[in-house]
């Protein structure tokens, strides 16, 4: 049994006053979590303890760090980019470079998508951007992070190299709660990536706020598969625990993508495991492996997951409830699941639902989604939009026109957002900054509306198809598709286009393993007979190939990419007949 081996379990510690996230700077969270007996806990692909990496021993790890870093001469402010991998050799890193007073930023690892040559370019690029001083990667990755590094004109570093340094006696610069902490990328969803800066401040009051909303207490315990280079991962499954004084137990996400029941698996461990979150594709990949045939119960044991926490993405409610169908047998809750909504820059969390309320749903016209009004041309339709949750702790919610106006109560708009977690602005990129802020306020890109205090998001305003000056969600467009036989959420990506006659229509790229001609045109055809009758539009049809259609580093379907890729002819639909 693991309890053995693992820190946490037993919390001896709760003697100490208990101060959940209430720290001036990072570093005070680390020295005060240090002292009690919690920790990480890093698990192998068969969800065997490989390193149990108590917060004690992170901390003395990572002022090792901080003194190699200094003796290389890293200054206060200065931007140390890290290879991200989920393990000890990142953590201290981190938490080395924010004790150097410098900041880290972590960077993706490769995926599956697009190969070493889209990697390299990545992370060049994001290089280029954060400009830093140096690059620290793993020992697997020094050829392609070595080769970005040398491009980008970066120093990179292989960390198992820079562990073997001296560490000599340096004085460490005190923080400030108002300084920089570190740099979150976002996603990417609708661009390349951006430098987020966030402050310790900043990055306390969110822990802090969604910790509070989540009702976090000292015996919860956390499971997480999600990569460190995103803000749910790094902010929400990384340092939320060490502020928290909680454990985690890890599963490296290329683990979890190869066998993604050892999730559960690592839940099911008697350990007390309360909380883990995941997009919603997570839960999706989970219910499609569980064959029917196979009981839930006699492999798995969710009962004590207290909060199954959703967010990053659409959260899709047919999808929650096929996870409920397949492991409610296993003790799994629906009134677990926690929807809530954020991004990178507010550090992580807008809203949160209050815990137990599970995913609750209002169906809303199709039509007055996009804004329009009802035609007579389609029948009526509803989405059924979730509830995201009350605006966390000192966040401020507002919907507002495309000018700016304020709108009532349950009008669908542009969603504003101010409080002490939201960003000061994007690194070195003063345009971008203005483009998305007034007044402290930041405009997040996503409409919805509010309800009863509660923040209801409808989809991304990026995302938007304007056809004859009507909008159209491409997520309506792209559900209708799945609800055909055959295919799954994350097969189908819309966007507009403009036509060689220079108009434009929509767009709908459909993944799908159709081997001859005939049967791809009868798809096609089925395809688009159910855009038309869902949409009352005819819409360009491609068949692509299997995983043809781009996923940000932190697995999201990034439809601008698609749309791209499509057009200079880096995605190639399948040919058919006519
Ligand atoms: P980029 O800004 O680089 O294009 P991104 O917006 O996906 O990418 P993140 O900051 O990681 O980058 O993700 C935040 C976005 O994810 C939100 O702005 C929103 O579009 C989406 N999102 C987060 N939570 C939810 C949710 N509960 N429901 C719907 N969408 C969500
Ligand atoms: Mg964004």
């Amino acid at each position: 049994d693991m309890e053995a081996t693992a820190p946490g379990g037993t919390p001896t510690t709760d003697t100490l006053p208990r101060r959940f996230a209430d720290f001036d700077t990072l570093g005070e969270a680390l020295d005060y979590a240090a002292s009690g007996v919690r920790g990480l806990n890093f698990h192998d692909a068969r969800g065997t303890l490989i390193r149990a990496y108590p917060y004690s021993e992170l901390r003395q790890d990572a002022l090792a760090q901080a003194r190699r870093l200094i003796a290389a001469g890293v200054c206060p402010e200065d931007r140390i980019a890290l290879v991200a991998e989920t393990g000890a050799e990142f953590a201290s890193l981190f938490f080395g470079v924010v004790y150097a007073g410098a900041w880290p930023v972590p960077l993706p690892l490769p995926t599956s998508f697009g190969g070493r040559e889209a990697y390299v370019e990545q992370l060049r690029v994001q290089l280029s951007s954060c400009d830093p001083k140096m690059l620290i990667f793993p020992p697997e990755l020094a050829q392609m992070a070595g080769e970005a590094a040398r491009i980008a004109g970066v120093e990179g570093i292989d960390w198992s190299e820079f562990a073997t340094r001296e560490a000599p006696e340096a004085e460490l610069p005190t923080a400030k709660g108002d300084d920089i902490a570190y740099l979150q990328y976002s996603s990417g969803s609708t661009r390349f990536p951006h430098g987020v800066a966030i402050t310790h401040h900043a990055l306390l009051n969110n822990l802090a706020a969604h910790s509070h909303g989540m009702k976090l207490v000292g015996t919860d315990r956390c499971v997480s598969w999600l990569p460190w280079y995103h803000d749910m991962g790094l902010v929400g499954c990384f340092l939320s625990p060490v502020a928290n004084q909680v454990s985690t137990d890890y599963l490296k996400t290329e683990d979890f993508a190869r066998r993604p029941l050892a999730w559960l698996d690592l839940i099911s461990r008697n350990t007390g495991t309360t909380l883990s979150y995941s997009p919603t594709f997570g839960y999706d990949i989970c219910a499609r492996r569980m064959s029917s045939q196979t009981k839930a119960s006699d492999r798995f044991d969710l009962s004590r997951w207290r909060v199954a926490g959703n967010g990053a993405d659409m959260i899709r409610p047919d999808v929650m409830q096929s996870f409920v169908d397949a492991f409610g047998d296993a003790g799994f809750q629906a009134s677990a699941f926690l929807p809530s909504y954020g991004l990178a820059e507010a550090t992580l969390a807008v809203s949160i639902m209050p815990p137990g309320e599970g995913i609750q749903v209002e169906l809303v016209e199709e039509t007055e989604l996009s804004g329009g009004d009802r035609h007579g041309d389609r029948p009526q339709r509803f989405r059924a939009i979730v509830n995201c949750g009350k605006p966390v702790r000192d966040m401020t919610v507002e919907i507002r026109e495309e000018d700016g106006t304020p709108l009532p109560e349950r009008a669908i708009g542009k969603v504003w957002c101010k409080g002490p977690s939201v960003m000061v602005g994007y690194f070195r990129d003063e345009a971008a900054t203005e483009a998305c802020m007034a007044d402290g306020w930041l405009d997040t890109g996503d409409m919805g509306y509010m309800s009863d205090g509660y923040v209801y998001i409808v989809g991304r305003a990026k995302d938007m198809i304007i056809v004859n000056g009507r909008n159209h969600w491409p997520q309506d467009i792209e559900w209708a598709v799945e609800q055909l036989p055959g295919f799954k959420a994350g097969d189908i990506a819309a966007f507009a286009i403009t036509t060689p006659g220079g108009e434009e229509t929509p767009a709908v790229l459909v993944q799908c393993r159709a081997s001859d001609d005939a049967e791809r045109q009868r798809l096609r055809e089925e395809i688009r007979e159910r855009v038309r009758a869902v949409t009352g539009m005819n819409c360009v049809i491609e068949l692509v190939p299997p995983r043809t259609l781009p996923r940000t580093s932190s697995g999201k379907l990034s439809r601008a990419k698609a749309r791209n890729l499509y057009l200079n002819g880096e995605i190639k639909p399948y040919d058919i007949a006519a």
